[in-house]
Protein backbone atom coordinates (compact mmCIF):
# COMPACT_ATOMS: atom_id res chain seq x y z
CA UNK A 1 0.00 0.00 0.00
CA UNK A 2 1.31 3.53 -0.98
CA UNK A 3 1.17 6.52 1.65
CA UNK A 4 -0.27 8.65 -1.12
CA UNK A 5 -3.73 9.84 -1.37
CA UNK A 6 -4.68 10.22 -4.80
CA UNK A 7 -5.17 14.14 -5.89
CA UNK A 8 -8.55 13.66 -7.87
CA UNK A 9 -10.35 11.76 -5.00
CA UNK A 10 -8.66 11.30 -2.07
CA UNK A 11 -8.72 7.63 -2.15
CA UNK A 12 -5.40 5.87 -0.90
CA UNK A 13 -3.44 4.85 -3.54
CA UNK A 14 -1.57 1.33 -4.17
CA UNK A 15 2.31 0.66 -5.42
CA UNK A 16 3.26 -0.94 -8.61
CA UNK A 17 7.06 -1.33 -9.47
CA UNK A 18 7.84 -1.28 -13.43
CA UNK A 19 11.24 -1.42 -14.44
CA UNK A 20 13.37 1.49 -15.60
CA UNK A 21 14.41 2.32 -19.18
CA UNK A 22 17.82 2.37 -18.15
CA UNK A 23 19.65 0.01 -15.92
CA UNK A 24 18.68 0.54 -12.42
CA UNK A 25 16.45 -0.36 -9.82
CA UNK A 26 12.75 -0.81 -10.86
CA UNK A 27 10.20 2.41 -10.72
CA UNK A 28 7.65 2.72 -8.09
CA UNK A 29 4.32 4.59 -8.69
CA UNK A 30 0.78 4.87 -7.40
CA UNK A 31 -1.95 4.19 -8.62
CA UNK A 32 -5.92 5.02 -7.53
CA UNK A 33 -8.21 2.42 -7.76
CA UNK A 34 -11.21 4.95 -7.95
CA UNK A 35 -10.26 6.81 -11.07
CA UNK A 36 -7.74 5.35 -12.14
CA UNK A 37 -4.99 8.28 -12.20
CA UNK A 38 -1.85 7.54 -11.06
CA UNK A 39 1.67 9.64 -9.62
CA UNK A 40 4.90 9.70 -10.22
CA UNK A 41 7.20 10.77 -7.35
CA UNK A 42 10.14 13.49 -8.61
CA UNK A 43 11.94 11.47 -11.49
CA UNK A 44 10.41 8.25 -11.56
CA UNK A 45 8.07 9.35 -14.56
CA UNK A 46 11.28 10.21 -16.50
CA UNK A 47 13.17 6.94 -15.27
CA UNK A 48 9.86 4.72 -16.50
CA UNK A 49 9.70 6.68 -19.54
CA UNK A 50 12.98 8.35 -20.77
CA UNK A 51 10.84 12.01 -21.51
CA UNK A 52 11.09 15.37 -19.49
CA UNK A 53 8.19 16.75 -17.84
CA UNK A 54 7.91 20.77 -18.52
CA UNK A 55 6.33 22.92 -15.55
CA UNK A 56 3.68 25.68 -16.35
CA UNK A 57 2.65 28.95 -14.24
CA UNK A 58 -0.83 27.56 -14.24
CA UNK A 59 -2.33 25.78 -11.32
CA UNK A 60 -4.44 23.77 -11.31
CA UNK A 61 -7.92 22.87 -8.82
CA UNK A 62 -6.17 19.81 -7.51
CA UNK A 63 -3.30 19.57 -4.70
CA UNK A 64 -0.02 17.38 -4.42
CA UNK A 65 -0.44 14.42 -2.16
CA UNK A 66 3.09 15.00 -0.58
CA UNK A 67 3.20 18.70 -0.12
CA UNK A 68 -0.11 19.99 0.16
CA UNK A 69 -0.10 22.21 -3.04
CA UNK A 70 -1.72 23.13 -5.40
CA UNK A 71 -0.44 21.00 -8.68
CA UNK A 72 0.32 23.28 -11.79
CA UNK A 73 -0.59 22.16 -15.43
CA UNK A 74 2.91 20.26 -17.12
CA UNK A 75 3.29 18.73 -19.91
CA UNK A 76 5.47 15.69 -21.18
CA UNK A 77 7.09 15.93 -23.75
CA UNK A 78 5.39 14.16 -26.59
CA UNK A 79 2.31 17.12 -25.95
CA UNK A 80 0.72 15.26 -23.07
CA UNK A 81 -1.11 17.14 -20.54
CA UNK A 82 0.03 16.25 -16.88
CA UNK A 83 -0.09 17.76 -13.44
CA UNK A 84 2.87 18.57 -11.49
CA UNK A 85 4.21 20.13 -8.40
CA UNK A 86 6.68 22.80 -8.64
CA UNK A 87 7.85 21.89 -5.01
CA UNK A 88 8.79 18.14 -4.92
CA UNK A 89 8.25 17.88 -9.35
CA UNK A 90 5.83 14.87 -8.19
CA UNK A 91 3.45 14.04 -11.49
CA UNK A 92 -0.16 13.25 -11.76
CA UNK A 93 -1.68 11.61 -14.96
CA UNK A 94 -5.09 10.69 -15.38
CA UNK A 95 -6.54 7.69 -16.50
CA UNK A 96 -7.52 9.67 -19.88
CA UNK A 97 -4.12 11.01 -20.02
CA UNK A 98 -2.63 7.71 -19.97
CA UNK A 99 -5.26 6.49 -22.93
CA UNK A 100 -3.96 9.60 -24.87
CA UNK A 101 -0.28 8.50 -24.47
CA UNK A 102 -0.61 4.60 -24.72
CA UNK A 103 -2.15 5.40 -28.40
CA UNK A 104 1.20 7.59 -29.44
CA UNK A 105 3.98 5.57 -31.00
CA UNK A 106 6.20 4.38 -28.18
CA UNK A 107 9.56 4.95 -27.72
CA UNK A 108 12.32 3.09 -28.52
CA UNK A 109 12.01 -0.19 -27.10
CA UNK A 110 13.53 -0.25 -23.71
CA UNK A 111 16.47 -2.76 -23.21
CA UNK A 112 16.47 -5.75 -20.95
CA UNK A 113 13.53 -7.69 -20.44
CA UNK A 114 9.72 -6.77 -21.02
CA UNK A 115 6.15 -7.68 -19.31
CA UNK A 116 5.32 -8.29 -15.68
CA UNK A 117 4.56 -11.29 -14.15
CA UNK A 118 1.19 -12.21 -13.47
CA UNK A 119 -0.30 -12.18 -9.61
CA UNK A 120 -2.00 -15.28 -10.44
CA UNK A 121 -0.92 -17.18 -13.07
CA UNK A 122 2.99 -16.67 -12.58
CA UNK A 123 3.58 -16.06 -15.77
CA UNK A 124 5.16 -13.74 -17.95
CA UNK A 125 3.06 -11.36 -19.94
CA UNK A 126 3.14 -8.20 -22.58
CA UNK A 127 1.98 -5.45 -20.45
CA UNK A 128 -0.14 -4.37 -22.67
CA UNK A 129 -2.08 -7.75 -21.59
CA UNK A 130 -1.69 -6.16 -17.94
CA UNK A 131 -4.99 -5.43 -15.94
CA UNK A 132 -4.78 -3.44 -12.45
CA UNK A 133 -6.23 -5.63 -9.92
CA UNK A 134 -6.59 -4.17 -5.79
CA UNK A 135 -4.02 -6.36 -5.23
CA UNK A 136 -1.24 -6.01 -8.23
CA UNK A 137 -0.94 -6.93 -11.82
CA UNK A 138 -2.77 -9.85 -13.24
CA UNK A 139 -3.03 -11.03 -17.15
CA UNK A 140 -6.44 -10.96 -19.20
CA UNK A 141 -7.00 -14.22 -18.96
CA UNK A 142 -6.72 -14.56 -15.19
CA UNK A 143 -8.85 -11.49 -14.98
CA UNK A 144 -11.65 -12.47 -16.99
CA UNK A 145 -11.68 -16.16 -16.24
CA UNK A 146 -12.40 -15.10 -12.25
CA UNK A 147 -16.16 -15.48 -11.64
CA UNK A 148 -16.14 -12.45 -9.34
CA UNK A 149 -18.94 -9.66 -10.39
CA UNK A 150 -17.77 -7.72 -13.72
CA UNK A 151 -16.02 -4.24 -12.63
CA UNK A 152 -17.94 -1.29 -14.05
CA UNK A 153 -17.57 -0.69 -17.06
CA UNK A 154 -15.32 2.72 -16.27
CA UNK A 155 -13.16 0.96 -13.79
CA UNK A 156 -12.62 -2.48 -15.94
CA UNK A 157 -11.71 0.31 -18.70
CA UNK A 158 -9.40 1.97 -16.80
CA UNK A 159 -7.83 -1.23 -15.40
CA UNK A 160 -6.91 -1.81 -18.54
CA UNK A 161 -5.61 1.56 -19.60
CA UNK A 162 -3.25 1.33 -17.00
CA UNK A 163 -1.23 -2.18 -18.30
CA UNK A 164 -1.29 -0.39 -22.26
CA UNK A 165 0.33 2.42 -20.52
CA UNK A 166 2.83 0.91 -18.87
CA UNK A 167 3.43 -1.18 -22.01
CA UNK A 168 3.73 1.86 -23.50
CA UNK A 169 6.72 3.12 -21.40
CA UNK A 170 8.69 0.18 -22.31
CA UNK A 171 8.34 0.62 -25.81
CA UNK A 172 6.10 -2.67 -25.63
ZN1 LIG B 1 -8.49 8.77 -7.70
ZN1 LIG C 1 4.73 18.21 -4.12
ZN1 LIG D 1 -2.27 -14.75 -15.51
Amino acid sequence: MSDRDCPDCSTRMQSFWVPPRQAGPEVELDRCNDCGGVWFDAGELAAASGRAVTLKREETDRLCPACDLPLHDGELSGGVEVETCAKCRGTFLEARDMAALSKRTPAKKAPGGTGFVCDACGERKPFSQAQATLTGLECEGCVSAKVAPPAPPEKAEAASVFGKFVGWLRGE
